[in-house]
């Protein structure tokens, strides 16, 4: 736990993953930086648990991590020292809980396909094969990418059907956010409230914080509204999200993770944080 004041917390796909590649190559030289500095970089993604457990490994990273959207913060057990949340002795990480439980998401959206129209599918109505297809995954991806426990992803045949289902999501106590390829339903959590939860735990182990948040979706709003210093990178066409605006926000000079790379270098420059 030494290592600079400095927090970073970053979304992955479009951000730190190419958008196309969901490579992350270009970014090294900013992840090295981190490290030598010891600044804690947590992942804070709409992927599942064991999609992210996958990237970590790939990135290296040993820290706590954040996803469905802000559902779940998981702790890798004694990184803090003291216990952080609930969990099962013996298993590796600690668990903070904000999401709706899956199971009561499926009951909600078995009970929309029945009253509204049978072309409303998540994925637990999906195949893995299925899945792969309509998000250009390998088997083993889409498998992960199933293994969900706080957000359905579905789609709706019918565009004109959209708002009987963001009812029948309110009368039920859960909302819809649009992403890129399909309608997720999900509780009130975001992740924001998970950002702003482990920001809490960093406090208490070893005094204030300095949050930096790195995202490039309409989804990374409420992370990047609980940072200091808030940062959008670029779209792979050029631009920025256009819903996200906000005071002190930086926009990264590139899309993905080049813009991550320049974004992060010029930071830490600026903060000089000390190599411990
Ligand atoms: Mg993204």
């Amino acid at each position: 736990m030494k290592g600079s004041r400095l927090l970073v917390f970053t979304d992955l796909d479009g951000t730190l993953l190419d958008h196309d590649t969901y490579s992350f190559e270009p970014a090294r030289p900013a992840l090295r930086a981190l490290e030598e500095r010891g600044v804690p970089l947590i992942l804070c993604t709409s992927k599942t648990k064991a999609e992210t457990d996958r990237w970590r490994r790939a990135l290296g990273n040993s820290h706590p991590f954040i996803v469905e959207n802000g559902g779940g913060v998981f702790i890798p057990r004694g990184y803090f020292p003291f216990a952080a949340a609930g969990g099962a002795e013996g298993l590796p990480y600690e668990e903070l809980v904000f999401g709706t439980p899956y199971q009561e998401l499926r009951r909600v959206l078995a009970d929309m396909r029945r009253r509204i129209d049978p072309s409303i599918r998540g994925f637990g109505d999906l195949t893995d094969e299925e899945v792969a297809r309509l998000c250009g995954f390998s088997a083993e991806e889409a498998r992960l990418a199933k293994e969900r426990e706080y957000d359905e992803p579905f789609v709706v045949g019918d565009e004109s059907l959209f708002e009987a289902v963001e009812a029948a999501a309110g009368r039920a106590g859960l909302r819809i956010v649009k992403g890129g390829r399909f309608a997720h339903l999900l509780g009130s959590h975001d992740k924001g409230r998970a950002v702003a939860a482990l920001r809490g735990l960093y406090e208490k182990a070893r005094g204030p914080s300095r949050t930096v948040g790195l995202g490039d979706s309409l989804n990374d709003a409420p992370m990047l509204r609980a940072v200091d210093i808030p940062v959008v990178v670029g779209k792979p066409g050029g631009g920025y999200d256009p819903g996200i605006d906000l005071p002190g926000l930086v926009r990264a000079p590139g899309a993905g993770p080049e813009g991550w790379r320049e974004a992060v270098l010029g930071i830490l420059a600026r903060e000089r944080a000390p190599v411990p």
